[in-house]
């Protein structure tokens, strides 16, 4: 059941209540000339959730009008993208160029109509031309030309004949409106270059402001919902339907962009990081794509949660990118297993603990979730803890280990540190504790400890590859625009460590995810771990200071 939750879902309650409309058809268009965003999320949740919640029809169409810009590369992405966000299209994938051929046919209607021109100012003249916001264009010497004239030079650029930039064909509106969209708007131009669904049949391609107009009317798209950029261009989606007489004309309805901090969203500045290499690639844990967010360990309720909350207006704003870590860790809290990892090892002898013996520990998985069951941590005397969980000389208030004082080591004893150990160096090289081998599973009855750190048994542990990503940028505003955004990377974005992990972490397979107690949340690898040999991401941490409502 579709509600009236934001201006848009009000419009086509009001649409199907009165009959406007039986069932919603929308659409998500991206052109395939990179990866989707965050941002492109929010449109993908409007698009195909409006559809859903009215049982309607959501189609996935390809604006594919610059062909040397797209690839299949892209087009395979996206759509598993959407697929992963657990959305399914309407029929089968559609591409603008299927209907290259109605468009081509359409355009030589607007030409018989008087209402399109071949202009052969050059791109200069045109430019100069064309006036600013505050003054009139000026009409092109080549408005004029006569129907037959156009129809045959506009023969001519389809045909090969004329070179690229010689021409382009324009609609004949208005070169004095207010609207600079609608001065004579150019709506097919010559491209001699093979695409890649069409091949080499045509070199001339339609323009995406006369493409997109009329895919939504080919398809009967109901509501044609785009971002507040359009809004602009909304008049000559309007003339051109209107002035065709198309089947049907859907309504062009705008909202704002996604914006997030300390985050950038465009596809242009995102292919630039993968270009020249200052991320490995489009789905780099780093970047805010969504295939980067996916091999990060972010989940597709998470992201859809966000986009819920984020909410569809008009009003342009930035959201804090901390309430998006706030979803993937609040839908992680509930999901994820437990486990422990040491990111930085320091090794543990307990000296009191018999040589050879090994107990097998058993801790719950998840502890609100038994159904979960039970995982098996074995416990010798040999083990490591995080090197941060111990301090020779400890900052005021400090709660974990120090020379001389007790922790408990989660899940299992309480041990006391009676010797640090160095090498020539001066570095800690070991701890030498004693265990009190009466605190498993209980506290002693004289006195407190008030300190937890994790460990993992140093003989039965598991050395893992784990990559530690904080945000790609240092700026809350990255792409503000006066400084170049790349100068506010973050060089400590990545960190890659060598971690020792409990054993029942060893088996995890691709993108299964887990908490690590104590550190955050962690995603096996997609691409590069292995059941007996994984790769963790860092997903995001255990806590940050974004709540609700903040
Ligand atoms: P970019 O600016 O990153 O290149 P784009 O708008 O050119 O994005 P398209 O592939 O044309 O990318 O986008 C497909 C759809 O996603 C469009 O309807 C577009 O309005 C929407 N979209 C793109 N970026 C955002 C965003 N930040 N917030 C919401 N919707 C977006
Ligand atoms: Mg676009």
């Amino acid at each position: 059941m579709i509600e009236p939750n934001d201006f848009i879902r009000a419009q086509i309650v009001s649409d199907l209540a009165s009959g406007k409309h039986k069932k919603v058809i929308t659409r998500f268009p991206p052109e395939p000339n990179g990866y989707l965003h965050i941002g492109h999320a929010k449109s993908i949740c409007l698009n195909f959730g409006v559809a859903a919640e009215s049982e309607g029809e959501c189609h996935l169409r390809f604006d594919d009008t610059n062909p040397e810009k797209e690839s299949q590369e892209y087009i395979d992405a996206i759509k598993s993208d959407v697929e992963w966000l657990g959305f399914h299209w309407t029929g089968d994938v559609r591409y603008a160029s299927d209907y290259f051929d109605a468009l081509h046919d359409y355009a030589l209607q607007l030409i018989r109509m008087g209402k399109a021109y071949v202009d052969s100012q050059s791109a200069d003249e045109m430019r100069s031309s064309r006036g600013t916001l505050s003054e009139p264009g000026r009409n092109s010497p080549y408005r004029e030309r006569s129907v037959e004239e156009n129809l045959a030079l506009f023969e001519q650029m389809r045909s090969g004949a004329l070179e690229e930039g010689s021409c382009i064909l324009r609609a004949k509106i208005d070169m004095a409106s207010g609207n600079i969209n609608l001065r004579d708007p150019a709506i097919y131009r010559i491209r001699k270059i093979a695409h890649h669904q069409t091949g080499e049949k045509w070199c001339i391609y339609p323009m995406y402001d006369f493409t997109h107009p009329l895919s939504d009317a080919i398809e009967h798209i109901t509501h044609s919902l785009c971002t507040l950029e359009f809004e602009d261009h909304r008049p000559f989606y309007d003339w051109l339907l209107d002035t065709l007489g198309t089947p049907s004309h859907p309504q062009q309805i705008e909202f704002s962009r996604l914006n997030v901090n300390y985050t950038v969203t465009s596809k242009r500045k995102l292919k630039q990081l993968v270009d020249e290499k200052l991320v490995h690639g489009w789905d780099d844990p780093r970047m805010p794509t969504i295939s980067g967010m996916r091999r990060r360990g972010y989940t597709p309720e998470a992201l859809r949660d966000f986009c819920n909350r984020i909410g569809i207006t008009k009003s342009e704003g930035v959201v804090d990118v901390g309430m998006l870590e706030f979803c993937v860790r609040e839908h992680l809290e509930n999901t994820a297993p437990r486990a422990m990892a040491v990111l930085r090892p320091l090794k543990v002898v307990l000296t009191n603990y018999p040589e050879g013996k090994m107990e097998e520990i058993r801790a719950a998985r998840h502890p609100n979730m038994p159904e979960m069951g039970e995982r098996v941590i074995p416990f010798a005397r040999e083990l490591y803890i995080d090197r941060a969980d111990f301090e020779e000389v400890p900052p005021k208030g400090y709660k974990r280990l120090i020379p001389g004082g007790e922790v408990r080591l989660r899940n299992a004893y309480i041990i006391k540190c009676d010797d640090v150990v160095k090498n020539a160096a001066g570095e800690i090289t070991e701890l030498h504790c004693s265990c009190d081998l009466a605190t498993l599973g209980k506290s002693p009855e004289d006195r407190k400890v008030k300190g937890v750190v994790h460990w993992v048994s140093a003989t039965k542990g598991i050395t893992a590859e784990v990559r530690l990503y904080e945000r790609l940028f240092t700026d809350a505003a990255p792409d503000r625009g006066d400084v170049d955004f790349k100068t506010f990377i973050n060089p400590c974005a990545l960190e890659v460590v060598q971690a020792v992990i409990e054993p029942s972490l060893a088996e995890a397979v691709a993108e299964e995810r887990f908490q690590f107690e104590r550190e955050g949340y962690f995603c096996a690898d997609l691409r590069d771990s292995m059941p007996g040999k994984p790769v963790f991401n860092r997903t995001v941490g255990l806590r940050d200071s974004w709540k609700p409502g903040a």
